[in-house]
């Protein structure tokens, strides 16, 4: 009898290199829901009264969204580094402004190193849980007349905290971002994540497009938003405190003169969607509107 010949199966392995960033998808996944949740509670307030913090909720989803977004850029600087094969330092600000520097010598170093320094101020002051003594002085209705604050021994006193923040307002100097833990709210929250947004930018334009791969895809009113830029302009034409959104503005622009031009001219990003009309930001809505609430300028495409 003929001898079959015997059939081996060559067994194919699959081999995945793969870089473990799992920073990066808080922002993605997370840090959209709880951005809605702290509007909600922020825009029903009643910005005529003064108060010395803003509500626990709004606290408590503005602070761990702020920690969850600044964890995302420290992931997003590992994966460059790791990438162009470099060895990361511990100033992860110094680090991402050191990378686009490297790209093009006309980037602004320090002023970006000092912004994104003042993004880690805000996130140190959340993790590390800044302990402040108070006193507030309230009238019969518990309306606050006044208060005094002072941060214990111990906190605040390293180099970042005491060249980037205001300590009489207890502001950063730059961006104004608050650094009394209580009073971190919604306001903050979103000036961070207009800065993630810059730096999402910065980086597809001076870096190779696979070393930031930032994907937003959030329901907004019952349609994807797939633009971070737009999403973030639907609550920028909704802030209610003109005080806030008038600084906010002051800081802004100071911020897109220096930093405009290294953003992609092809895609939307909060700082270059402005009113061709009146340079009020938030012009580029979801749903494809072209809109300025400001001075209502509007683009319409032909149907
Ligand atoms: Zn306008």
């Amino acid at each position: 009898m003929k001898k079959l010949p015997k059939l081996t199966i060559k067994k194919e392995v699959q081999k995945q290199k793969l870089v473990t960033v799992i920073g990066t998808n808080y922002i993605e996944q997370i840090v959209p829901g709880l951005l809605e949740k702290s509007f909600d509670i922020y825009q029903k307030k009643d910005f005529s009264k003064k108060n010395f913090q803003v509500s626990v909720h709004e606290n408590t989803y503005s602070t761990s969204a702020i920690v969850l977004a600044v964890l995302g850029i420290e992931a997003y600087r590992n994966r460059i580094y790791y990438l162009e094969k470099k060895k990361v330092s511990k100033s992860v600000s110094s680090d991402i402004s050191t990378i686009f520097t490297n790209k093009d010598n006309n980037f602004p170093k320090q002023d970006f190193e000092a912004i994104l320094t003042e993004v880690f101020v805000i996130r140190d002051v959340i993790v590390h849980n800044h302990i402040y003594e108070l006193e507030v002085v309230s009238d019969d209705n518990w309306d606050m007349i006044s208060h005094k604050q002072k941060l214990l021994e111990g906190y605040g006193d390293d180099r970042k905290y005491k060249n980037f923040v205001n300590s009489r307002v207890r502001k950063t100097i730059n961006l104004g971002l608050g650094v009394q833990p209580g009073k971190i709210g919604f306001e903050d929250l979103f000036e961070v994540l207009i800065i993630f947004d810059l730096f999402i930018g910065i980086a597809n334009k001076l870096l190779q497009s696979n070393y930031v791969p930032f994907r937003f895809m959030k329901k907004l009113n019952g349609q994807w938003e797939d633009s971070l830029s737009k999403y973030l302009a639907y609550f920028y034409n909704q802030i209610p405190n003109k005080k806030y959104k008038f600084s906010l503005k002051k800081h802004l622009l100071v911020v897109k003169g220096k930093f405009e031009k290294f953003l992609p001219d092809c895609c939307d990003y909060f700082l270059n969607s402005c009113c061709t009309k009146c340079k009020e930001f938030g012009f580029h809505q979801p749903n494809n509107i072209t809109k300025c609430d400001t001075c209502g300028f509007e683009i319409r495409l032909l149907p």
